[in-house]
């Protein structure tokens, strides 16, 4: 996987502070990408091709087409994710 733009930054619309994008890559429990990547991202670099390079075409489409969660999944969700960082 191509770390080279891990250490870019910008402001989260979901979390309101900083994150890099090696966060939003691994962004879930299961270290996904965030499904919200490609619009937060686009200005930067091409994450679209970024994220074409290592994932096939079905795991774009379910990573990048689903549907957002519940506000309190996600909620839930970043609150295990804090918890996991801190331990
Ligand atoms: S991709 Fe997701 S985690 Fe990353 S900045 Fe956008 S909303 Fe936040």
């Amino acid at each position: 996987m191509d770390e080279s733009k891990d250490h870019l930054q910008r402001r989260c619309p979901r979390l309101g502070g900083p994150v890099t994008f090696s966060y939003c890559r691994n962004n879930s429990v299961d270290l996904q990408p965030c499904w919200k990547a490609l619009d937060c991202w686009w200005e930067l670099f091409d994450v679209t091709e970024y994220f074409l390079a290592y994932l096939t075409e079905a795991e774009f489409g379910v990573i990048f087409r689903r549907r957002p969660k519940p506000k309190i999944t996600s909620i839930l969700e970043l609150i295990q994710q804090a918890k996991q960082r801190t331990e």
